[in-house]
């Protein structure tokens, strides 16, 4: 029999997530908060169990990607709100990939929200808090070393096929995927899908009604935040 996984150290805590190592080689131990934060930290909260359904949301998510071949960071998840991932090395990008516009890119073109993009729109930033996760594009990828042009294909590819999945994914159960944020971390020679996918870092509308499942919720002061996630979950896990 295996030797469960049990928890060492802290390593690192976030806004939303703290990671511990463990006793079982290459793996950590990610630990899901209900803090929440928006607007570069500006605006802070807790959104009462989000730990625990985003743990839930994000697991079901990371085993249907790898069940339809995405490699991903993810190894089990253990407990309420604790998930064993694999000690990767996070590529200081954020990849953005947008089906709709909304958000930041409504404001940047000064055009609505809510208009379908003709095809995927992928935007990346450097991710680093005390710069506001800047803007970047390929160029400043490669020349400042965040990636290699071999990991931004991979990266790229990636997001492509996990948009394709999850598009499809949320539709079929009456969910519109407006957006979202992806990160990607080095292990072993490969590079793997990590952080997390949940209401936090995607934009979900609800098909019918247009109402916002996500952490704009928290962001725009709309009220209902955990019934939300709650929704997601219930038809995330259908
Ligand atoms: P926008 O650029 O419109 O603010 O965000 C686009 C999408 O990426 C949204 O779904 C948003 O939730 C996600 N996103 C962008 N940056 C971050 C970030 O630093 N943290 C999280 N959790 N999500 C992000």
């Amino acid at each position: 029999m295996e030797k469960p996984i049990s928890k060492k150290d802290q390593l690192y805590e976030g806004k939303a997530k703290v990671i511990f190592s463990t006793d079982t080689e290459g793996v950590n131990i990610m630990y899901f908060k209900d803090d929440a934060t928006a607007f570069n930290a500006e605006k802070k909260g807790t959104i009462e169990n989000k730990g625990v359904i985003n743990n839930k949301i994000s697991s079901a998510m990371f085993r249907y990607l790898e069940g339809k071949g995405v490699k991903t960071h993810f190894v089990e998840e253990l407990s309420e709100r604790e998930m064993a991932v694999k000690e990767v090395e996070i590529i200081p990008v954020e990849v953005i990939v947008r089906n709709i516009t909304a958000g930041s890119i409504s404001k940047r073109l000064g055009i609505d929200e809510g208009i379908e993009l003709s095809s995927p729109i992928l935007e990346y930033c450097y991710k680093d808090d005390d710069l506001g996760d800047p803007f970047i594009n390929d160029y400043i990828i490669r020349v400042m070393g965040y990636a290699t042009q071999a990991e931004l294909d991979i990266m790229e590819s990636v997001a492509l096929k996990v948009n394709d999945l999850m598009k499809e994914f949320f539709d079929e159960r009456g969910i519109i995927l407006v957006d979202y944020k992806l990160e990607f971390g080095r292990y072993k020679g490969e590079v793997l899908l990590a952080d997390e996918i949940t209401p936090d870092g995607c934009r979900l509308w609800d098909k019918v009604t247009r109402e916002k499942l996500d952490k704009d919720r928290f962001r725009r002061d709309l009220g209902n935040i955990e019934e939300a996630y709650e929704k997601v979950l219930n038809k995330v896990i259908k």
